[in-house]
C-alpha cells in the first residue's frame, strides 16, 4: 500500500516537491508495522488523505523599497490538516521559499502538533522575499503588503500562524498591526506577538529551551546522564539556535560551535552568547565573522572553503550535536564526522536538518536521535499557550510558561520512547514519534467522517 501511494506522489508533484516527498517517505517507512494491524486505515483512505492539504493559498505580495521601486513576491498559505484543532503553523520569509518546502514543513507540523497533545492542527506558511540586507521600514512594508494577502484566511479559530525562519517578533508584529487595520478586531489570530499586544513570555525562548529540555529527559532516561560539563555542537545563530545555546549553557555546559549560511565559528572556550547576541539577536544578520576578530582563540570557517556534502560545524569532539539551522543540514558524511568524534545524542532544533543517510548511520551506531518533530515541538506548545491565553484574556508568569514547557517536553519523549517500544523499536524515536503522531491524527480524522 505504501509502495502505490509513494509512487503516485513522485508521479504527481513536481520537482520543488523532492523534500515533501523525503518526509513523507520518513513517515511512512515508520508506519509499517501499524499500518497492517488495523483495515480502517485503508477504508478511511487515511495515508492519502494524510498527505493531502486541505488547502494551498497563493498570493501576490507587492511593495514599495526604500527608492520607491515597486517589488513583488509570492506569498503562501498551505493548510494542510486541521482534524485536532485550528490551522497552526510557522511563517518562514527566505529566498528559498517555495510550495514544495512549504508543504513538507506543513506535513512535519501536522504531525508535530499532534504529539504536543494539544487541540491543534498544521500548516505552514511564508514567502521567498529575503529580509537579508532589508532595512527596518522595508521589513515593515514587506510584512503589511504580506497580511494584505493573507487575512482572509486566517483567524483565532481557523488558522493562527507563527514566526520561523525570518519572522521573529518584530514581524509578527507588524503583521498583527495590519490584521487589525483590516479586520477591525484584536484577538489571538498570530502567536509570537510582542508581549505589549498579547504574546506569551517565553515564546522566544520556547524552541530552543523545549529542545534543552527534552534532550536532558532523554539523556536522563536513556543514559542516566546530564548535559552538566558536556561538550556541545549546535548549528545555526538564529532564534532557536541562540536560544539552545542559552539553556545548554544554563544547565552548565560547553557549547563551542555556531554556523550561518556563509561560515562557521569554533570556539573552544564557550560561545560567547552575549557577543553572538549582539551579532544576530533581534533579527541582527551580521556575519559571523565579527565574532572571530572580537574573540581571541576563536576560529571561522567561510562555508566556501568547506567540501560539498560536509558542514564544519559537525567536524568537532562533542558529546552532543544540535542542528538548529535548518533542513538537510547534517549529511552522511557529517554524521560519520560525528560519530568518529565520539558523539552520544543528536537533537534537531530545526525541522529534518538529518538527512535520511544520516540517522540511519546513527541508529545502526547506537546513537540517541532526537527527530525535530519531537524535540523542537516546544515551540508550538508555547504557542498554544498564547493562544489559551489570549481567549481567556489572561497573563501567566514566566516560571508558569517554563514549568509547563518542561512539563510538556517530558511528555513529548515518554510518548515517543514508550510508543518505540511498544512497537519493538526500542530506542528508534523516529518511528516512536510517526506512529504516536499517526494515532492520534488517524483517530480523529476517522472520527470526523469522510
Ligand atoms: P532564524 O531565521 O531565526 O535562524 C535561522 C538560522 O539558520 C540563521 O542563523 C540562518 O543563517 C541559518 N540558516 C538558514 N538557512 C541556512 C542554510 N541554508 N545553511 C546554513 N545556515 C542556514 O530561524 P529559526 O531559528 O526560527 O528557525 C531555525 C529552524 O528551526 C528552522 O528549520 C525552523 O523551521 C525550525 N523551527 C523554528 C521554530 C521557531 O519557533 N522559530 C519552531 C520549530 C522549528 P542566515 O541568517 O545566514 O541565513
Amino acid at each position: 500500500m505504501i509502495e502505490k501511494i509513494i509512487e503516485n506522489l513522485e508521479r504527481t508533484n513536481c520537482a520543488k516537491d523532492d523534500v515533501f516527498i523525503q518526509a513523507v517517505n520518513e513517515v511512512f517507512r515508520s508506519l509499517e508495522p501499524i499500518l497492517n494491524n488495523d483495515n480502517r486505515y485503508e477504508m478511511y483512505a487515511i495515508l492519502e488523505r494524510l498527505i493531502t492539504p486541505d488547502r494551498i493559498i497563493r498570493f501576490k505580495v507587492q511593495w514599495l523599497d526604500d527608492n520607491n521601486k515597486v517589488r513583488i513576491n509570492n506569498g503562501y498559505r498551505i493548510q494542510f490538516n486541521n482534524a485536532l484543532g485550528p490551522y497552526k503553523g510557522g511563517l518562514r520569509f527566505h529566498s528559498s521559499v517555495n510550495s514544495g518546502i512549504l508543504k513538507f514543513l506543513a506535513f512535519e507540523q501536522i504531525f508535530k502538533n499532534s504529539l504536543t497533545g494539544l487541540p491543534i492542527g498544521g500548516a505552514k506558511g511564508g514567502s521567498d522575499f529575503d529580509p537579508k540586507g532589508k532595512s527596518d521600514f522595508e521589513i515593515m512594508k514587506f510584512c503589511h503588503a504580506f497580511m494584505r494577502g493573507l487575512y482572509p484566511y486566517i483567524g483565532a479559530r481557523v488558522d493562527v500562524p507563527a514566526g520561523d525562519i525570518g519572522v521573529g517578533t518584530r514581524e509578527i508584529g507588524y503583521l498583527f498591526g495590519e490584521y487589525k487595520r483590516m479586520t477591525h478586531t484584536y484577538d489571538g489570530v498570530l502567536s509570537g506577538k510582542p508581549y505589549a499586544f498579547g504574546g506569551s513570555l517565553m515564546r522566544p525562548e520556547a524552541t530552543g529551551y523545549g529542545v534543552v529540555y527534552f534532550a536532558s529527559e532523554m539523556l536522563k532516561e536513556e543514559y542516566g546522564e546530564t548535559l552538566q560539563g558536556k561538550t556541545c555542537c549546535v548549528s545555526g545563530a538564529g532564534n532557536v539556535a541562540l536560544h539552545t545555546i542559552e539553556k545548554l549553557q544554563h544547565l552548565g555546559a560547553n557549547v563551542v560551535t555556531c554556523s550561518d549560511s556563509d561560515g562557521t565559528i569554533y570556539d573552544p572556550n564557550g560561545i560567547d552568547l552575549g557577543l553572538l547576541k549582539a551579532l544576530k539577536g533581534d533579527g541582527r544578520r551580521l556575519s559571523l565573522e565579527n565574532y572571530s576578530t572580537q574573540r581571541y582563540g576563536s576560529i571561522y570557517t567561510k562555508k566556501e572553503n568547506y567540501p560539498f556534502d560536509a558542514h564544519a560545524v559537525w567536524s568537532y569532539s562533542c558529546y552532543a550535536a544540535f542542528p538548529c539551522a535548518t533542513q538537510n543540514e547534517l549529511t552522511f558524511n557529517d554524521a560519520h564526522s560525528l560519530i568518529g568524534y565520539g558523539v552520544r545524542a543528536v537533537v534537531e532544533g530545526a525541522n529534518m536538518p538529518t538527512t535520511p543517510e544520516a540517522i540511519t548511520l546513527f541508529h545502526s551506531n547506537n546513537i540517541l536521535f532526537a527527530p525535530g518533530k519531537a524535540s523542537n515541538a516546544g515551540g508550538v506548545a508555547v504557542s498554544e499557550f498564547e493562544m489559551s491565553q489570549n481567549a481567556s484574556m489572561e497573563k501567566w508568569e514566566f516560571e508558569k510558561v517554563d514549568r509547563k514547557l518542561n512539563e510538556i517536553m517530558c511528555q513529548i519523549y515518554k510518548r515517543v520512547a514508550l510508543t518505540a517500544r511498544e512497537y519493538g523499536r526500542e530506542r528508534n524515536f523516529v518511528d516512536g514519534a510517526n506512529i504516536a503522531a499517526f494515532k492520534r491524527l488517524s483517530e480523529a480524522m476517522m472520527l470526523e467522517g469522510v
